[in-house]
């Protein structure tokens, strides 16, 4: 491609948004240039999937090791056990930086020009580089994707230090054990912590503002999850309340406050604070005003095709992917809306499809899920004009998880009771993460119940609890 521009692509942040943007428009002959101010590979992989994940597999080994009334259902007995937590961290530090080579190595060979510094938008098609040596370069490209992530959102009345009050961007250091950890809010990120730290021996409390915990499961999942995560973990639950201010020491003094009557109800004195309350987008410093774009509390608007939105009408060779546009802040998103923007961009019509990208939290055991929530498959079938199905499939009645001892689980699968179109699905159990994608894959091409219950499953596996589902499903659909 031949035009007087210094190249054809931009990509500003190499997150996981970024890398695919980059990644997909280089291997498709577009000069491309991706602009990182920090660590190849942004949160996912520096401070968030990849480190979480090293940790929780590390510490899901000790808490294996540590039940020995399971290991005894085995037939199991060991002589005592013990854990290093600076080798812990380290296994998770040494992952991070073997992944953020590769995929820098990934990007090089793909002939991306790998900028590293602080992009901001300078006008239409133009961006300003504040290299890390402070020398300033404005470059031209006949598109710019806009990839610059999140940061994590501390609530106004907390201040963190990183030691004794801090994120999960500390957390994930895994710097010390406090004896007791606060952690603010029930979300995955908090959740997973809390499976980390408890399994490596803290006492934990999680204090959640909304009247349940972990309020952004489905209802029955996180009903029967809480039992074993939360309950069987012995962390001691404070809900309908949260933290007004929080003021790092030793120890941290913590006021809780009703969500309600704004009394103050309680006071905690513990070791350390986890705040774990979401995550904000990171477009302050991008200078979208140059483009005309006014962002939604920082969010970028985009529309399907990954257009970068102002007053509802898209910029002209603007996109923007990832966290920063608020949709399903998830790594495996944050890729693809980075390949459908390329797509987009060489010439290929393609819209994002929300609906059929799963999710997961990665506990012991995980919980996962893709499509509708049942309250939002409710409303769509009263708005549709359809009835809807809804069926339930359990570990318990599944060979290999009873083979496992590890039969703690359920499938919820919600349908279109008429034509059979499975809507969503929520699974809470062993290897729920990786049993969600066969549903995620019958969402995206809109198949019926009716042709999923007819396809063989192999026996003995995890994945016989998805077939159940679709059998009962099948069975409820007319004709
Ligand atoms: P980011 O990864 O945030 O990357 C943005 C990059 O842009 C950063 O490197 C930043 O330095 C750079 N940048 C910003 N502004 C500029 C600028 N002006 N100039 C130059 N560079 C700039 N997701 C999952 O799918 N699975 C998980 O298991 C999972 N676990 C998580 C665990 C934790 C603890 C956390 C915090 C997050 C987790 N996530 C997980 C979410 C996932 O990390 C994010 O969804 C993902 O990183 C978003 O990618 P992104 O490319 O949009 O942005």
């Amino acid at each position: 491609s031949q035009n007087n521009f210094d190249y054809d692509l931009i990509v500003i942040g190499a997150g996981y948004g970024g890398f695919d943007a980059a990644k997909h428009a280089a291997d498709h002959g577009l000069r491309t240039a991706i602009i990182e101010k920090g660590d190849m590979g942004g949160t996912c992989v520096n401070r968030g999937c990849v480190p979480s994940k090293a940790l929780l597999a590390a510490s899901g080994k000790v808490r294996e090791l540590s039940d020995a009334g399971h290991l005894a259902q085995f037939g199991i007995k060991t002589s005592g056990h013990s854990f290093d937590r600076q080798a812990i961290a380290n296994h998770a530090n040494q992952l991070v930086a073997n992944i953020r080579e590769n995929l820098t190595k990934t990007l090089e060979r793909a002939g991306v020009s790998i900028l590293r510094g602080e992009g901001r938008m300078q006008g239409s098609q133009q961006v300003a580089l504040r290299q890390l040596d402070g020398i300033e370069r404005l470059l031209t490209a006949k598109d710019v994707v806009l990839a610059s992530g999140s940061d994590p959102f501390v609530p106004p009345g907390i201040t963190t230090d990183g030691s004794t009050v801090f994120t999960s961007d500390d957390a994930i250091k895994l710097e010390s054990l406090p004896p007791w950890l606060a952690i603010i809010g029930s979300g995955y990120i908090g959740l997973e912590f809390a499976d980390v730290y408890t399994a490596l021996g803290c006492e934990v409390t999680m204090i959640e503002a909304l009247d349940r915990v972990m309020p952004t499961f489905d209802p029955d999942i996180a009903k029967l999850a809480a039992r074993k995560l939360i309950d069987g973990r012995d962390i001691e639950t404070k809900v309908g309340v949260f933290a007004s201010k929080v003021v790092p020491g030793n120890p941290v003094r913590i006021e809780l406050i009703d969500a309600n009557s704004k009394e103050l109800v309680e006071v905690l004195e513990v070791d350390a604070v986890l705040v774990a309350t979401g995550r904000v987008p990171t477009s302050k410093d991008l200078n979208l005003a140059a483009v005309g774009v006014e962002t939604n509390r920082g969010f970028i608007p985009v529309d399907d095709q990954m257009r970068v939105l102002a007053n509802a009408e898209p910029v002209p060779h603007l996109w923007a992917v990832g966290d920063v546009t608020g949709k399903m802040m998830l790594a495996h998103t944050a890729a693809a809306q980075g390949a459908v923007a390329v797509d987009n961009i060489l010439g290929h019509q393609r819209q994002i499809d929300y609906r059929s990208i799963p999710a997961a939290t990665f506990t012991h055991p995980e919980i996962s899920s893709v499509g509708l929530s049942e309250v939002e498959a409710k409303a769509l079938a009263v708005e549709a004009g359809f009835e809807l199905g809804t069926v339930r499939s359990y570990f318990k009645a599944n060979s290999k998880a009873l083979a496992e001892l590890e039969s703690d689980g359920i499938m919820k699968l919600l349908f279109n009771k008429g034509t059979g179109e499975v809507l969503g699905a929520h699974i809470y159990g062993l290897h729920a993460a990786d049993l969600i994608q066969e549903v995620a894959n019958a969402v995206a091409r809109r198949l019926s119940v009716k042709q999923l219950a007819n396809e063989v499953h192999t026996h003995p596996t995890l994945s016989e609890v998805v077939e159940v589902a679709y059998k009962q499903a099948a069975m409820a659909v007319a004709g």
